[in-house]
């Protein structure tokens, strides 16, 4: 089955340990949609502007993502710029220039509609609210969403939360959401709010999937290198709905492999900047991680 996912298209500027680049592919749903690719015939919805790369558009097209819901609008792309300390702790944005993101109305094709699966990547939650409500009929609901939204958006948050199914979020985000200090009684607020399936992401260090009573916890890989941590988010977003949207059906066991292969594709999206990891990758590479984590695990 399809997945139709929305979120942000950009250029980003990194500056990380490794070294800086310039304008390169980034946002929210460039990630999620590569990432997703691997797994599952992807529709994306974004804006990019006029000076949008033909080669950004090439990468879209390799991975046969469905560029119907990509509007390109007169003016500049949306172009974001961040900053790594050396543990990679810490990031400091260095810039936001939003462009034509600026004025974003995100809108469902006509040819998307059949799709029963929907990842709203990390943008304004009035936005992935927006898309919702154009669905004739509920898809089952992927949130990915950040500090800063809850920060300056929570009633908007709040509202869209009520017609989710699932929530991705990181730790720090869980405990600021609900104002709760452990993670089984973040997720059981968190249930409380809307979403039946939550994720508390970790990091490096795993990740927790929480439905009804049922705990399930995904290992963090242990990477040799990390050389651009941007997107890792978005990726694991990506692939979890990715496969999700493959099986067709959700229940925890399928979950459970959906957050493995999230996980895993984060795995590959820090090992380079922007997507570059994830865009030559081969079905036996995804077996490998994927055997990789049964390892991890199995005892
Ligand atoms: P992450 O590393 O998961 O925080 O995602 C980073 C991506 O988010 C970058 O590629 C940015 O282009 C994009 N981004 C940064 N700020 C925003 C924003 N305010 N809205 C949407 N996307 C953003």
């Amino acid at each position: 089955m399809s997945l139709v996912l929305v979120g942000s298209l950009a250029l980003d500027t990194i500056e990380a340990p490794a070294g800086r680049v310039e304008d390169v592919l980034g946002g929210t749903a460039t990630y999620a949609s590569i990432a997703a690719s691997h797994f599952t015939h992807t529709r994306l919805i974004g804006v990019v502007g006029s000076d949008f790369p033909e080669e950004g558009q090439r990468v879209f097209e390799k991975h046969q993502v469905d560029l119907a819901g990509m509007q390109i609008e007169a003016g500049k792309t949306f172009r974001w710029g961040g900053k790594y300390a050396p543990n990679f702790n810490d990031r400091e944005t260095l810039f936001t220039h939003l462009n034509v993101f600026e004025h974003f109305n995100p809108i469902l094709p006509e040819a998307y509609h059949d799709s029963r699966f929907l990842l709203l990547a990390n943008i304004h939650p009035s936005l992935q609210h927006h898309i919702l409500k154009q669905f004739d009929e509920h898809p089952f609901v992927g949130l990915d969403t950040m500090n800063l939204w809850i920060n300056t958006a929570l009633d908007d948050l709040k509202a869209l939360l009520k017609d989710v199914d699932l929530l991705m979020v990181n730790d720090e985000e869980a405990l600021m959401l609900t104002g709760e200090r452990h993670y089984g009684r973040a997720a059981r607020d968190l249930m409380d709010m809307g979403p039946e399936w939550i994720v508390i992401k970790k990091g490096s260090h795993g990740a927790l999937l929480f439905h009804g009573e049922r705990i399930f916890s995904a290992p963090g890989l242990i990477l040799d290198e990390v050389i651009d941590p941007t997107g890792a988010g978005d990726s694991f977003a990506g692939g979890l709905m990715g496969y999700l949207a493959q099986a067709g059906q959700v229940e925890f066991d399928i979950m459970k492999r959906a957050v493995i292969n999230g996980s895993l594709m984060a795995s590959f999206c820090v090992e380079d900047f922007s997507i570059r990891a994830m865009d030559d990758l081969a079905p036996a590479d995804i077996a490998s991680r994927y055997s990789s984590f049964e390892n991890l695990t199995r005892f």
